[in-house]
């Protein structure tokens, strides 16, 4: 049996690809950024050529650095930015345009226009999901109404639909020449395509939105071998779990019972919670989502607090406003005053997701005076993560009446201490950081793995969870609320920005 199971990690800045061993340590990594194409306000792109390229690079740079070859691996995952949409040719496999990255906001239109006929929420029931320009039928429907040629080639079945994970899949399994065109059920589920009981393309929504079936991949479990890669250098290796993103951290989180929750804090955060085999729908502006689904085995669901900026936030203050050099260098900028002298930053740069779903919503600081500097907006801007966070989990404690009574947490962010006693401080829980924080490649490896017997069940994927630092709530009830109802008012103060 081979030593150790491989990730790829597509994620939305970035592409990874790990190497784990049995007990979850990371055995090689390596990484490379991809460019963020932004032609117009509010349109994001990535060319899906370079992150092929990306990827290819970064795998044989980890193979290589830990002096490894296909043989040594059991199986390979992917998991993926969700929601990013590609369209391309299957005869060159030539992309037809860039990939539509899941905070693009240029679907505005299409999402009013359908809205305007029975609300954001008329496909909630069957889709899980309210109208927004954050998930990929609208944005594949946006490909079909403006890039030349597009609906036409769809129609036919000679241009493919996929989001990232379904691209990396085709391409690694022979491309032009043979690739599987399939897609897990986690990441169909964020389509607005698929009917959330059956995990089948529903043929409603196909209607409503004009979506050729002949474009789509086929439907598949988020764990099973989907077929052998080509490609080099993983020539020979099962590609057997694939998972998006948010649901593979959830997964190498171990939230594998009802109840169980995590939230990942990268360029934007998001909170799962299992529900078990039923979806449970929303009241509070959750998303009802797949979790995963592991072969035969019936699929899990989750309810999900998407917010689309909380890491791309301190990015912003490094990038455009040149607050600092790197990003770990806002925790002594924020820490080095006292308070956050009554400024708030809300990040409304693409809308706002949950639990609030206003698509016209842009950032504001507020409660700006002449005190305030620029310290004071970077401690604000890291607490306004916890406030995001602190909104979703109210809106979780509501739809699925389970107190929160830990939050497990993940992603780039966690590394900063200041804002991890905030977060316990806004939540008054304790908050928990595992020791492995790549929750994301690790759930992905984990469903490959699980796939080939790599791992034997669930159980064997609990015992290599373990705490590294736990932060207990240390602020007063008045001043947890005097932060919390600020933050409300500013939140206000963000909406119907765009007409
Ligand atoms: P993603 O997977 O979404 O690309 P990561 O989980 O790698 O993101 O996290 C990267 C994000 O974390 C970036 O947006 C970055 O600004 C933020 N970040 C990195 N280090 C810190 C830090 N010390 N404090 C606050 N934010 C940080």
């Amino acid at each position: 049996m081979s030593k150790y199971v491989g990730a790829i990690d597509q994620g939305t800045t970035s592409t990874r690809f790990i190497v784990f061993d049995k007990q979850a340590h990371i055995v090689s990594v390596a990484q490379k950024e991809h460019e963020q194409i932004y032609p117009k306000p509010g349109w994001v792109e990535h060319n899906p050529l370079e992150i092929l390229t990306n990827s290819n690079e970064v795998i044989g740079a980890a193979l290589a650095r830990a002096n490894l070859s296909a043989n040594d691996l059991a199986a390979v995952g992917i998991t993926n930015q969700r929601e990013t949409t590609v369209l391309w040719d299957r005869h060159s496999g030539r992309p037809l345009c860039n990939a539509l990255v899941w905070m693009d906001t240029r679907t505005d239109q299409l999402v009013q226009r359908f809205a305007r006929d029975g609300g954001q929420g008329r496909f909630r029931e069957k889709t899980g999901l309210p109208l927004a320009t954050y998930f990929s039928g609208l944005k594949l429907l946006w490909i079909l109404e403006n890039v030349e040629g597009a609906r036409r080639l769809a129609e036919k079945g000679d241009a493919l639909f996929g989001n990232i994970n379904t691209w990396m899949a085709w391409n690694l399994t022979g491309g032009p020449d043979g690739g599987v065109h399939v897609t897990d059920v986690s990441n169909a589920s964020r389509t607005m395509l698929m009917d959330l009981q059956t995990c089948t393309w529903d043929k409603e929504m196909l209607e409503q939105f004009k979506i050729p079936e002949a474009c789509l991949p086929k439907i598949v479990p988020s764990s099973t071998p989907y077929g052998e890669i080509s490609t080099a250098p993983l020539r020979g290796t099962q590609l057997a779990g694939m998972l998006g993103d948010q649901q593979a951290a959830l997964v190498g989180q171990t939230c594998f019972a009802p109840g169980e929750a995590k939230n990942t804090y990268g360029t934007g955060s998001f909170l799962l919670m299992n529900t078990g085999t039923e979806p449970v729908q929303s009241k509070a502006g959750l998303l009802t989502t797949l979790a995963y689904q592991f072969g035969d085995e019936k699929p899990h669901y989750a309810l999900e607090g998407a917010i689309a900026i909380t890491g791309a936030l301190v990015q912003w203050l490094r990038d455009n406003l040149h607050f600092f050099d790197v990003a770990g260098q806002i925790e002594p900028l924020a820490r080095s005053v006292e308070n956050n002298g009554d400024v708030y930053v809300v990040p409304a740069f693409s809308g706002l997701y949950a639990p609030y779903w206003k698509d016209d919503a842009r950032g504001v600081i507020a409660g700006l005076t002449r005190f305030a500097n620029k310290a004071h907006i970077a401690r604000a801007a890291l607490e306004s993560t916890a406030y995001q966070v602190r909104d979703v989990v109210e809106a979780m404690e509501i739809d699925s009446g389970i107190p929160l009574s830990s939050l497990r947490t993940d992603g780039g962010m966690v590394v900063n201490e200041l804002l991890m006693q905030f977060q316990s401080d806004m939540l008054k829980v304790p908050v928990l950081r595992p020791k492995m924080i790549e929750t994301t490649a690790l759930g992905s490896a984990y469903a490959a793995g699980l796939a080939v017997g790599y791992w034997r069940n669930i159980e064997d994927l609990r015992a290599n969870w373990g705490i590294d630092k736990t932060w207990e709530p240390k602020m007063a009830d008045a001043d947890r609320d005097h932060y919390y109802q600020s933050w409300k008012k500013a939140v206000t103060r963000s909406f119907a920005w765009v007409d």
